[in-house]
């Protein structure tokens, strides 16, 4: 969503302020710092990055900071780093224009909605274009910031969607990648305008758009996916063969403490049907590790679901504690030795895992759609279940889709030959 986001402002700011990009620091009059709240660690980055651009940067040139960083620090941030000229939140995209100019402008209003703001247009791949269909996010994981940075959850009317998928397939894409917090809630709440509208319905509207070949989306919520919406993931054939399942912990009470919604069988239930009704399907996850309370017992059941489901990608991270949630004040926080050793734990098995199912794609054929130009001769593409594929060719291949042939393998990316 944040790749998203900046590609937002690189539009405004180019079709209202006629900002052109560079990829010289010492160049640019407007650094703006795009930042992630989730965990701790890119928190602190970000004061450390405000040295880096305050020494580099051209005397005069603004700094501003964006993104869910901007959104729960505010005004704080210019008091640490008064070189910061603007703070502009992950819920106030559409203003950075208003911004700019402002010394010291703050806008960071979480019930800011701009689910009907039409943004310029900016893609930094003309190939997959990334479409937002809704803003915020309403569930309350007691882990989770982002309902307090990105605010209450908007989607964005199913026409506009269709406007603006259309628009990117004219320049180009064949396919679309859907982002929300949780996609499979779309059609809960609409800003102004009432539409009467799933995301399964939105699927098969989106569908119906002429040369849009492939239809990914990132991230559903385990909680949102009933029968009909995996039924229609594993048979309209424009939906991309791959679904990120976000785990977050394989034991029950936890799942409970974290307000997730479901319990480790309901887990293992939606995974059970997305393998039998699309046995083709890789599933990918997010884990954390280290949740206060987490004994032995509840990390060997995160273990156990691992094993069960062999998550082909898993994004896993040590529990960080943040402000304005509940868990940051939970009693039991672990240590974050054990945290470390159970995430080594989880990481090294999974890696196996993912060994395995790799080694086992020798000879196999995947259709890839080329969007990237490598050094050496080298084009990537990913294949429909979503693993990165590298052939030998030329720019002739971007935007085509092909046959591959899968002739070496690795743990994070295929090679292979157009057949
Ligand atoms: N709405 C998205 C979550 C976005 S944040 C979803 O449900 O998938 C992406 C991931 O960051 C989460 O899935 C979670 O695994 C991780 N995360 C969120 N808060 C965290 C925290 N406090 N500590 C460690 N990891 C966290």
């Amino acid at each position: 969503m944040n790749v998203r986001d900046s590609e937002h402002m690189i539009a405004e700011l180019n079709q209202k302020e006629s900002y052109e990009l560079t990829d010289h620091l010492e160049e640019a009059d407007l650094i703006i710092i795009n930042t992630c709240s989730v965990r701790e660690k890119p928190v602190a980055k970000l004061f450390s990055e405000i040295g880096v651009f305050n020494k580099h940067k051209k005397p005069g040139a603004k700094i501003g900071v964006a993104g869910c960083t901007a959104s729960h620090l505010g005004k704080e941030i210019i008091k640490r780093a008064p070189s910061v000229d603007f703070v502009i939140g992950a819920r106030n995209v559409s203003k950075i224009s208003d911004v700019i100019d402002k010394k010291h402008a703050v806008e960071i209003n979480t019930d800011y909605d701009e689910s009907t703001y039409a943004f310029g247009e900016y893609r930094s791949n003309p190939f997959k274009a990334m479409v937002n269909i809704s803003i915020g996010c309403d569930k309350s994981c007691t882990f989770c910031i982002v309902p307090a940075t990105r605010g209450d959850e908007i989607s964005i009317p199913s026409d506009l969607l269709v406007q603006e998928i259309s628009k990117a397939v004219a320049g180009g894409a064949k396919e679309v990648m859907l982002l929300g917090q949780n996609v499979n809630n779309y059609g809960r709440r609409f800003g102004a305008l009432e539409e009467k509208i799933d995301f399964t319905g939105l699927l098969q509207k989106i569908s119906t758009i002429e040369g849009l070949e492939r239809i990914r989306f990132t991230s559903p919520h385990p909680l949102h996916m009933d029968d009909a919406f995996l039924e229609e993931f594993a048979s309209n054939p424009k939906i991309c063969k791959q679904i990120h399942v976000p785990l977050q912990s394989g034991s029950t009470s936890l799942l409970k403490a974290m307000k997730r919604g479901y319990t480790k069988e309901n887990f293992l239930n939606r995974c059970e049907k997305i393998r039998t009704l699309c046995p083709e399907a890789t599933i990918s996850t997010d884990i954390i590790v280290g949740f206060p309370g987490e004994s032995e017992q509840d990390f060997e059941d995160t273990m156990d679901v691992l094993e069960k489901v062999r998550f082909e990608q898993l994004f896993s991270f040590k529990y960080s504690p943040r402000p304005h949630t509940e868990a940051a004040v939970f009693e039991k926080q672990i240590d974050s030795s054990i945290a470390g050793e159970r995430l080594t734990k989880l990481q090294s098995r999974h890696t196996e895992i993912l060994d395995e199912v790799m080694d086992a794609q020798k000879g196999k054929v995947h259709r890839v759609y080329f969007d990237e130009l490598k050094p050496n001769g080298r084009v990537a593409g990913r294949s429909d279940d979503g693993k990165l594929i590298f052939v030998q060719g030329s720019e002739e291949l971007l935007g085509k889709i092909a046959d591959v042939r899968i002739t070496k393998t690795s743990r994070g990316a295929l090679d292979g030959e157009v057949v």
